[in-house]
């Protein structure tokens, strides 16, 4: 039987992005994936493919109008003085920030374009900023677009389907995007993340459509699977998604330490692996997933390697 690929996105764009010397959301870790994917032989699994720029009409998918102009308004100063400028305390912009944003939500959509018209069964988008910490008027956590909750809409609103899934395995709560799709029960959400670690929301779901899973600081990968598989999978099954989006953040990591949980590259394996019967089950296969978190170096390459693994299915 022909086996179909595991589209790759990514783009320079997304690594000139800089934040500042120190900043742990920084250019090295687009560079320690690619490394890793070459040492490990995964590279030659994957069709790599180029992103384009979003669209103004792709961004109105998730986010007001007004915020936008301010933005893209914030971010040209920035370029015209060449200068590093704080939109909040953790998210700055220098002059190739809006062209890196423009580049990562292209992805997310083009990578959603890609798996719904046949090219690929499923996509990865190793791209930064990341998105889900971004609401619907707010830049917040090192996130200007939130390229899940965008590529979502673009399945739902561009592409015609009736039902798609969020999934979000980052350690911190994906806020922005409950901020953008609580209510819209076209979308289902499922996620866990560290509890009362930032930005400290997540605790009360928003809305009806969202498994929200807060847990406790050093719980190791068991557990958490354990949690998985009884309160995100019975959901995942009865919603019967057409499609899977995943906002994969590795700093759950046991060795990443902007939190304490203690998964492991078996686990985010084994979640995948997971997520790809879901997906089999009910969509043909239909996974996009996008980079969020993962700031140890090392730890965050080994684990896109594993997810990437189970998702190309080799
Ligand atoms: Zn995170």
């Amino acid at each position: 039987m022909h086996k179909m690929t595991t589209a790759y996105f990514t783009h320079p764009d997304c690594r000139a992005h800089d934040m500042g010397a120190g900043h742990p959301e920084c250019p090295q870790r687009l560079d320690a994936i690619e490394d890793r994917l070459l040492v490990s032989g995964l590279d030659i699994a994957l069709t790599r493919m180029d992103p384009p720029l979003a669209k103004h009409s792709d961004l109105m998918l998730a986010h007001s109008e007004g915020y936008l102009l301010e933005l893209q308004e914030f971010m040209q100063q920035a370029a015209e003085t060449g200068e590093h400028r704080a939109l909040d305390p953790d998210t700055m912009v220098c002059p190739a920030t809006w062209q890196a944003a423009l580049r990562a939500a292209g992805a997310a959509v083009a990578a959603t374009d890609t798996v719904l018209d046949g090219k690929a069964e499923n996509a990865f988008c190793a791209i930064r900023p990341p998105g889900h910490h971004a609401t619907r008027s707010q830049t917040m956590g090192f996130c200007f677009f939130n390229n899940v909750a965008i590529a979502a809409r673009h399945a739902l609103d561009v592409r015609g389907l009736k039902r798609v899934a969020i999934v979000d395995f980052d350690v911190h709560h994906g806020n922005g995007t409950e901020d953008i799709i609580a209510g819209d029960e076209r979308i289902l959400m499922v996620s866990f993340f560290q509890d009362q670690l930032y930005p400290f929301s997540g605790g009360v779901p928003l809305g009806t459509n969202m498994v929200n899973l807060p847990i406790p600081a050093y719980t190791r990968g068991g557990e958490i699977r354990e949690l998985i598989e009884a309160n995100w999978m019975p959901r995942l099954d009865e919603f019967a998604p057409e499609m899977i989006f995943i906002s994969a953040g590795f700093d759950a990591h046991r060795e990443d330490e902007m939190g304490q949980l203690g998964l492991v590259e078996a686990d985010y394996e084994w979640i995948t692996r997971r997520l790809v019967d879901v997906a089999k089950r009910h969509c043909k296969g239909r996974i996009v997933s996008c980079l969020e978190g993962g700031y140890s170096l090392s730890s965050l390459a080994r684990s896109v390697a594993s997810h990437v693994r189970a998702l190309a299915d080799v």
